[in-house]
Parts: C-alpha cells; sequence; structure tokens
C-alpha cells in the first residue's frame, strides 16, 4: 500500500518488498513494514508471563496464519481462473494481487475464503483443546502465559477474521461488500461506496486510536485509509481502461540498442531520451529488454565498455496491441515498467507506466486519446 503521489495511485505496484517464498505455488513477499512489525512484536513481548521460544512460536504462527488466510485467496481464485501474482505481506495483514478483477459473484467467494481460513485454523485449535480438556478460562488470554499459547493462536485467528470481515475497503469485508454492491450499481460506483466506507472507517479508528492513546490503532487506521484510497484508484484505473486496446496508449514514437552497442551508448540515449527502457534488437527481432536499473548495474559492475547484450533482460514481458489494457495493467507492474507490444514476433511499440498514467489521466478528463 506504498503509494506514490497522484499519477501514479492508478497502478497496482508494490514496492518495497524484502523477501519471498512460495506457498501452494503462489509467490508469497514480505514488505519491509512486516519486517518492522515483526521486531515490535517480539521486543512487545519480552519481560511478559511467557517464555522467549512461545513468543516467538505465537508470532509464528500468527504470520503463517495471516499467509494462509492469503493462500485462501488464491486458491480460490485459481478455482475461478482469476490468477494471483503474488501475495505481498504488510503489517495489517497481506494483500493479495490478482490478475485482473473478478465478477462479482467469484469476489464474494475469494474475499470470503481468507477469512473462513482463519475461522477454520480457529475452530480445529480450540476443538482439539476441548478434546484434551485443555481449554483455559478466556478471560486469560490477555495475559499471555506458555500454557494458554495454543488458545491464544486461535484467539488471534478470530481476531483476524473479525478484523478483514469489517465492511470496508481494503478488508475483505470491503470486497464482500463491493460484491454485493456490484449485482445492483456500475462496478465503478460500487467501489466508490466500499472505498469510502473505508476511509470514514479508517477516520473513525484513527481518532478513537488518539483519543485513547493507542497508537497501533493510529497505524492501523493509517494503513487502512492509504489503502481504500489506493484500491479506489486501482478500481478506477481498471475500470477506465477496460474495452480498450493496448495500442492506445502505447508508445510508438521510442528508440532501440543493437546488441552490439555498449553500455556506454546505452546511457548516452538514458541521457539524449526521456525513456528508461530500451528494447534490444538483433536486425529487427526484439532479443531483450535494457531498464534503467540494469543498465545502472552493468556500468558499475562491469563497466560502460561490455556489452548490453550481457545486461539486459532475455524474459521481458510482451503483449499484444489488440489486447485489453485493463488486463496488462497488473503484468506491467509485474514486469517492472516496461513491456513490449510485439504483432506476431514485430516490435510495434513500449507499454510504461509513465505513459499509462498518463493515458488514465486522460481518460479521466474525458479525453480519450485513441
Ligand atoms: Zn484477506
Amino acid at each position: 500500500m506504498e503509494h506514490p503521489p497522484e499519477r501514479k495511485q492508478n497502478i497496482t505496484f508494490i514496492p518495497g518488498s524484502i523477501a519471498s517464498i512460495r506457498l501452494f505455488g503462489v509467490t508469497v513477499r514480505l514488505h519491509f513494514t512486516f519486517a518492522l512489525l515483526l521486531v515490535f512484536l517480539v521486543v512487545a513481548g519480552i519481560g511478559e508471563g511467557q517464555s522467549a521460544p512461545a513468543n516467538a512460536i505465537y508470532i509464528a504462527a500468527l504470520f503463517g496464519s495471516v499467509a494462509l488466510h492469503e493462500v485462501g485467496h488464491a486458491l480460490v481464485g485459481r478455482h475461478f481462473s482469476v490468477r494471483a501474482l503474488e501475495i505481498v505481506m504488510f503489517p495489517i495483514g497481506g494483500v493479495t494481487r490478482l490478475e485482473q478483477s473478478p465478477k462479482p459473484r467469484e469476489e464474494f467467494w475469494i474475499a470470503a475464503a481468507g477469512p473462513l481460513v482463519n475461522i477454520a485454523i480457529a475452530a480445529g485449535l480450540f476443538l482439539a483443546l476441548l478434546w484434551r480438556g485443555a481449554l483455559l478460562p478466556v478471560q486469560g488470554l490477555l495475559r499471555p502465559t506458555d500454557a494458554n499459547l495454543l488458545e491464544r493462536i486461535a484467539g488471534g485467528n478470530l481476531v483476524l477474521a473479525a478484523f478483514n470481515l469489517l465492511p470496508a475497503f481494503p478488508m475483505d469485508g470491503g470486497r464482500i461488500l463491493r460484491s454485493a454492491l456490484a449485482l445492483r450499481r456500475p462496478p465503478e460506483q460500487a467501489t466508490r461506496l466500499a472505498a469510502r466506507a473505508g476511509q470514514f472507517l479508517a477516520i473513525g479508528l484513527g481518532l478513537y486510536g488518539l483519543l485513547a492513546a493507542n497508537f497501533l490503532l493510529v497505524f492501523i487506521a493509517f494503513f487502512v485509509y492509504l489503502g481504500a484510497a489506493q484500491e479506489s484508484a486501482a478500481a478506477v484505473g481498471q475500470i477506465l481502461t477496460k474495452g480498450t486496446p493496448v495500442r492506445a496508449a502505447m508508445v510508438t514514437d521510442f528508440r532501440t540498442l543493437s546488441h552490439a552497442d555498449t553500455v556506454r551508448d546505452a546511457a548516452n540515449l538514458l541521457l539524449a531520451t526521456s525513456q528508461q527502457d530500451f528494447p534490444v534488437m538483433h536486425a529487427d527481432q526484439v532479443i531483450g529488454l535494457l531498464g534503467r536499473a540494469a543498465l545502472l548495474r552493468a556500468m558499475a559492475s562491469s563497466g560502460p565498455e561490455s556489452y548490453v547484450a550481457g545486461a539486459m533482460n532475455r524474459d521481458f514481458v510482451r503483449v499484444s496491441p489488440d489486447q485489453d489494457l485493463a488486463a496488462t495493467i497488473p503484468l506491467l507492474s509485474q514486469a517492472g515498467s516496461c513491456v513490449l507490444v510485439m504483432e506476431d514476433d514485430r516490435l510495434v511499440g513500449l507499454l510504461t507506466s509513465e505513459n499509462l498514467s498518463e493515458f488514465l489521466l486522460l481518460r479521466r478528463f474525458g479525453m480519450p486519446p485513441a
């Protein structure tokens, strides 16, 4: 829910992740703010009535529960053929980025799947404890001890489910609300309503947090607010681009590099143009894409006289000019900042996040430059 001001809000690009793991075939990435939260929790748990290992297990179990919650979204999405690009773990939970927007009925089930996973984990643990006759009084849960560890994990899952079911964007409850609204209203309106609910909730939560001097609550409210704003911008971006071909928004006036060019040539082009990504050609065939970051890395590691062919990315993302623009936005954020538009094997344009932002801006002013 990182988010540069105004223009780039339209694009669901989540920078700032530090590590990634794979769960059930889905990439789960940790946002750096999540690591900060882990450190905070470990430090906050020290000196309570529990041992350090129990504290570590508790935190790891809650982290695992949030991850499984997200995997729940991803797997139900897959059931509806809505592919999950990745899961990013933030302090207030994970965000599953889907490749395209699901239909209302699908969105309902995809959103409900996450909290249902937490309810299932809690129910399983409570039943197991009950079975063993080890269920302790619930009032004791606020005082962490080693004895009530499993019960606290179960309780934590219930809190996760309840929090996520709040009927406000960007929480799952907000998605459920939107899917219900979208049955009778245009999607853009449904999204705006659900997002506004999220922002009202965030403001209320933030004010309460300030009055009660509960700064964790203020922190959560801040993320909810940003999330709601970003979700609605992303959804509006999807709506503004749906049914528009990639061709309408692509850059057609661009420069390319030859495979025999050096990093110095590329750097000169970077300075001379406003372009940041350069297709690398061999005759009229594209063989790679050299982005600004890779160029600078090559400059530092191999020097200006090395060849661009050694530094370029050979697994660039390509799209067809007739493809729906709305479907390529997530691909673009996955690829970094540029995808190549290719008709058969011929390069016809570049689709960059910069240009897409301009396109959306013009669209918003009712000026479709198609
Ligand atoms: Zn969720």
